[in-house]
């Protein structure tokens, strides 16, 4: 039987995080997730990097230490996951337009205090911002009552790319990386877990696998996979639903984004630059455990009702693109009113047996995450000969050369510019890898109207654990997630080139169709 150190369950920010610090620890280290790596709630974010304003208003307001600290820490985090990863993240600025006088004062001296828990992290100071130049640069934004505004920087990710991104990094350095491989069982040895049954979700085979510790990183399941090792482990996660659309770029054409604080009623409203496109969302809603959560027309119309209200836009729900919902998973607080009242913190428990879960959390602490659940876990054996924490300053696959460098090494290859910074953008310094792969295969898109070419799925199917067509087409591409047409009109020819190097099942070209009729 295979042995490991550590084998994580979950192949998603936390469980990638986890596997990535184990194995730079010297851990040999196994992942395993049930479907494809970030198909769960870490591609579904809102895909910003992010200290949490509205968090250090809590703060402020409630005198809450424990909100101050998380803000503070998410700023530390947000430094070193855009430097960490410059090619899948970068600084955003976000405008909130403002409609009574006293709110513009109030805004920027909060933000002012962001900028001050950023210190010499910070990614530029905030501002106060005209009426004039709001009703120039965002003429989309509603003008009536309008007094100003005020700016603020963030930052803003892939994140199924930086899933991706993680695990490859931990591959290299020797971790297992396995998608479509699910735990079904734990294994014990005198009332002690070590080791789990492995259920292979595209062959069916079973394994059983031994590992010294086994954390458990499964997000909204995390409850699920407890119960396996203990049926009457208590409810940790409480879980939250959250959607977003995609619109054309002509509803902001911007490389800017706006945030509206508060909503009617009282949730954040973004509207973000993504991928070529606009990216609207979210809403927050107390939710059941679904294995894929569906958008509800309730959750269209409440997007649609609330773009029409803050902007002066002719929105219909047919300009919708792509829609999706993602499921938070939370801690559980009996004395909050309502879900966006949870502090979205994450918590570490560990069962009689000795199973290791780690609940909660936000993609832009994911490496905080996995240092303080290794801490912890190693913190209980006696092993000298283990490295401290190294992720902090560690560069992941792809950030290892200047971009800067990269760009003037791939103008050397005869590529439309686009290309060439859609390569630099999902790739990094691995652009030029997938370039050898357009040398060999061609530079045939995809489909029209986007810069994606048909070599990078044979690129994918060897670097990036691509196993089916909605693997490459949502998570590894995103076009699913922008556009839903175009998703449809891909599928043929991905699930081809797929057909030549994996076992496809005409059942999973099936799924990826009925996929364009729904939500993704
Ligand atoms: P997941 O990504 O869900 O990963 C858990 C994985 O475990 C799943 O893929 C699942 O398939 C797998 N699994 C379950 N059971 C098993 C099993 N038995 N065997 C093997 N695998 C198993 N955070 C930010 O920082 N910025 C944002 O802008 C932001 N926006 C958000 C917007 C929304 C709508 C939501 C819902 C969340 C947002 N978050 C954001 C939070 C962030 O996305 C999550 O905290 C993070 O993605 C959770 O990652 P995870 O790895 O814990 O869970």
């Amino acid at each position: 039987m295979k042995e490991f150190d550590l084998i994580v369950i979950g192949g998603g920010a936390t469980g990638a995080g986890i596997a990535l610090d184990a194995t730079l620890r010297g851990l040999k280290t196994l992942i395993v997730e049930k479907n494809d790596f970030g198909s769960g709630t870490s591609s579904r974010s809102t895909k910003l990097v992010h200290g949490g304003v509205r968090y250090l208003e809590k703060a402020v307001k409630g005198l809450d230490k424990a909100q101050y600290d998380l803000v503070k820490e998410g700023l530390k985090e947000r430094y070193r996951f855009l430097k960490n990863a410059p090619h899948l993240s970068n600084p955003l600025t976000l405008v909130t337009p403002l409609y009574k006088w006293y709110e513009i004062p109030y805004m920027y001296i909060g933000l002012c205090l962001y900028d001050f828990i950023s210190g010499k992290r910070g990614l530029g100071r905030s501002k106060i911002v005209s009426k004039s130049e709001i009703i120039e640069k965002f003429p989309m934004v509603k003008k009536d009552g309008l007094k100003g505004g005020v700016r603020y920087y963030d930052g803003a990710f892939n994140d199924a790319r930086m899933v991706i991104a993680l695990l490859q990094s931990a591959e290299e350095l020797g971790c297992i990386v396995k998608n479509y491989t699910e735990v079904t069982e734990f294994l014990y040895e005198k009332d002690r877990v070590c080791g789990v049954k492995l259920k292979d979700n595209i062959t069916q085979k079973t394994e059983d696998v031994k590992g010294k510790n086994i954390i458990n990183a499964s997000g909204v399941f995390a409850d699920r996979v407890r119960r396996l090792d203990d049926k009457d482990a208590k409810k940790l996660v409480e879980i939250s639903s959250g959607v977003h659309i995609v619109l054309d770029k002509k509803f902001l054409p911007l490389s800017e984004g706006v945030m509206i604080p508060k909503t009617e009623d009282g949730r954040v409203l973004f509207m973000l630059p993504y991928l070529g496109k606009c990216l609207v969302g979210t809403t927050d809603e107390k939710s059941k455990l679904e294995e894929i959560p569906h958008v509800k027309e309730k959750d269209l119309d409440y997007l649609i009702r609330h773009i029409k209200k803050y902007f002066d836009v002719d929105i219909k729900k047919s300009d919708i693109l792509s829609s999706w919902s993602g499921l938070r998973p939370l801690i559980v607080n009996e004395d909050a009113s309502s879900t966006e009242d949870l502090v979205r913190e994450h918590v570490i428990v560990e069962s009689k047996s000795g199973l290791i879960s780690i609940v909660g959390g936000k993609w832009t602490t994911y490496r905080k995450m996995a240092e303080e659940v290794l801490d912890y876990m190693i913190s209980k054996q006696n092993r000298k000969n283990l490295h401290k924490c190294k992720t902090k300053e560690f560069k992941l696959v792809g950030s290892r050369e200047k971009l800067s460098e990269i760009k003037v090494r791939l103008d050397k290859f005869s590529l439309e510019n686009k290309i060439k910074e859609h390569l630099l953008e999902f790739y990094g310094d691995r652009a030029l890898l997938v370039c050898e792969y357009i040398e060999k295969y061609g530079k045939e898109n995809i489909v029209k109207g986007y810069p994606y070419l048909k070599a990078e799925v044979y690129y994918a199917i060897e670097y990036e654990f691509v196993k089916k067509p909605l693997d490459f087409l949502v998570r590894r591409l995103g076009l699913g997630l922008i556009d839903k047409n175009a998703l449809k009109e891909s599928i043929e020819e991905v699930s081809k080139i797929l057909k030549e190097s994996v076992d496809l099942d005409e059942k999973y070209i099936k799924e990826a169709y009925e996929m364009c009729e729904s939500d993704i």
